[in-house]
């Protein structure tokens, strides 16, 4: 194609795609492509993850012992959404708590802290609001619908959280549950980890469904050992939400994207 000295370069270029572009390239630009991990992510493993906002550290649920997060800079809070052993470590938040880092727990989380990390702990049960680094914090209820899973998450008892983030928006850690009427009806998020694994929290198809009503800008898969992220990435698109979908590396000691098999 000979250029018209005249044509610009956006009327060239559309030329161009219209005429040369094949087909497969043209479909693939035509859907919402898969979003980079966000630089503020910091990911440990399974449902463990730092967010750096504002210059500020915010540790969720570390497990897996304090090594993990010796090279880790000191966070202003550490915020734990639930009892269960892949998200609460009295010995990793001894150590990960030091003077003047806040800790965030849910009531039934603060029964079972140690003394020296109990009378120093802000309990925040389903519902509640608050400020951690400046920033406002509410404990949405993480729960299982399904009367089969009741028992691992019963309602009332464990936490979520929405971070309000003056850089990136709306930030939600989902914590372990279901596609809950709550879940569904968080507006205004810009970031929400989600967990899908049975029989703990949901399968991929239940998670599709909430994130589609939700609607938040990108959703990151997390606490899926035993689903691929990518067949939900795939399933969400085909609904036509416009959410994107950061894939994110949870399992890194195995090349299976479903996590080790135990
Ligand atoms: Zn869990």
């Amino acid at each position: 194609m000979r250029l018209n000295r005249r044509q610009t370069l956006a009327a060239a270029l559309a030329a161009g795609a219209a005429a040369g572009l094949p087909a497969m390239l043209r479909a693939q630009a035509a859907a919402p492509s898969p979003s980079a991990a966000p630089a503020f992510l910091t990911p440990f493993g399974h449902a463990s993850l730092m967010l750096t906002l504002g210059g500020q550290k915010i540790l969720v649920d570390p497990v897996g012992g304090a090594d993990r997060y010796a090279s880790a800079e000191t966070p202003a809070a550490v915020l734990v959404t639930h009892e269960h052993g892949d998200h609460f470590d009295p010995e990793v938040l001894a150590a990960v708590v030091t003077e003047g880092v806040a800790l965030i727990v849910n009531p039934a989380v603060a029964e079972k802290l140690p003394e020296a990390l109990r009378s120093r702990a802000t309990v925040m049960a389903n519902g509640d609001t608050g400020e951690v680094a400046g920033m406002p914090i509410e404990a949405v209820p993480a729960y299982n619908l399904t009367p089969e899973r009741t028992q691992y998450h019963p309602k009332g008892r464990d936490n979520g959280y929405v971070l309000t983030t003056p850089d990136h928006g709306r930030i939600y850690i989902a914590g372990d549950t279901e596609a809950t009427p709550e879940f569904r009806a968080q507006k205004d998020i810009a970031v929400a980890f989600v967990p899908m694994n049975l029989p703990y929290t949901m399968e991929v198809d239940q998670a599709v469904e909430g994130v589609a009503e939700m609607a938040p800008k990108v959703v990151i898969p997390y606490h899926h050992r035993g689903n691929d992220p990518a067949e939900f990435a795939e399933k969400l698109r085909a609904t036509g939400a416009a959410t994107a979908v950061a894939i994110v590396d949870w399992y890194p000691e195995t090349d299976d994207p479903k996590g080790p098999s135990s």
